[in-house]
């Protein structure tokens, strides 16, 4: 199971024809889109883990198996309604997915690759991480099963929910009025991309951002806050081996460098915790914008002496 169904396929010439339509917007407007060692590289990524998913042995896959065979209903496909709620369903376990995602290290490491694109453009959204297989957030998708949805229904759900976001990566979409907070747009997915502190870890939803309203993790994108795609700590580099294993490669050298009473928070704490208390977690980072912004605040009150 996974994002790797066919529906791909069907949608591969509607994905490049809106890469062509934004490189020929793009033109027009005198905009550089696609650079070209960031593309290169969103390419190979895109295109293995492709591959990757061709291979369609997964615990993940075993176990929506296991649960669909142990499920409580079986529910009819042939009826919308059916359909209508798997969206929700797929919806509501999507928010799940990609919060933790961005809350657990273990799944951060393979989710980073896909927020270490530093432009914004529709081939970013494929820029995907190679190892899903092992960090297995797609774990959150196993209630559906058991409900009663069938893994490939799920799996197509999914595909589609994926397929709608590749129009959210396009910087030449402004904001949406009444769209804005209810749908999932390229404004509201500028800032999920963005590392301004204000900006982390917020609009995690697929289609819509209900989710996010009913949780707490909705902002809307500010004009005194521009927005500055990629990552906290920057890969510092373009080839793709490197942006697939990087975030591997830290979580691991920080555990070597750790004591066993921390490893179970550097694997599943959230992204930048330490031992020491110092870490550089979302919220930290967060909480210090927040005490600079209250400053200056406060500084344009105060006359000065
Ligand atoms: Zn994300
Ligand atoms: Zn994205």
């Amino acid at each position: 199971m996974g994002i790797n169904g066919p529906i791909f396929y069907y949608f591969l010439p509607l994905f490049l024809a809106m890469i062509g339509l934004e490189l020929w917007v793009g033109k027009r407007r005198g905009l550089t889109i696609y650079t070209k060692a960031q593309t290169m590289a969103s390419i190979w990524i895109g295109v293995v883990q492709r591959l990757i998913g061709l291979v369609k042995l997964s615990l993940t896959g075993l176990l929506a198996v296991y649960f669909y065979e142990h499920r409580i209903y079986t529910i009819p496909l042939d009826d919308w309604r059916v359909w209508a709620l798997l969206f929700v369903g797929v919806e509501f376990t999507y928010y799940w997915y990609h919060r933790l995602s961005h809350e657990v290290r273990w799944f951060w490491a393979t989710h980073a690759v896909h927020h270490s694109i530093e432009e914004m453009n529709v081939l970013g959204a494929y820029r995907l991480g190679w190892t899903s297989k092992l960090s297995m957030a797609y774990l959150v998708n196993m209630p559906l099963m058991w409900i009663g949805f069938t893994p490939e229904s799920v799996a197509t759900m999914l595909a589609l929910n994926l397929f709608y976001q590749s129009w959210l990566h396009t910087d030449l979409i402004g904001r949406l009025g009444p769209l804005e907070g209810v749908l999932n747009t390229p404004s509201a997915h500028r800032v999920h991309h963005a590392k301004n502190a204000d900006y982390l870890d917020r609009n995690h939803g697929g289609v819509t951002l209900i989710f996010d309203r009913l949780f707490g993790t909705y902002v809307e994108e500010r004009d005194d806050e521009p927005v500055e795609y990629g990552l906290v700590k920057p890969v510092g580099s373009a080839h793709p081996v490197k942006i697939a294993f990087h975030e591997w490669g830290r979580m691991f050298a920080d555990l070597r460098a750790r004591h066993l009473k921390d490893w179970p928070a550097t694997l599943f704490g959230p992204p930048g915790w330490a031992p020491d208390g110092k870490g550089m977690t979302s919220a930290v980072l967060r909480a210090q914008y927040r005490a600079r912004q209250a400053e200056s605040a406060g500084a344009v009150g105060v006359p000065a002496e």
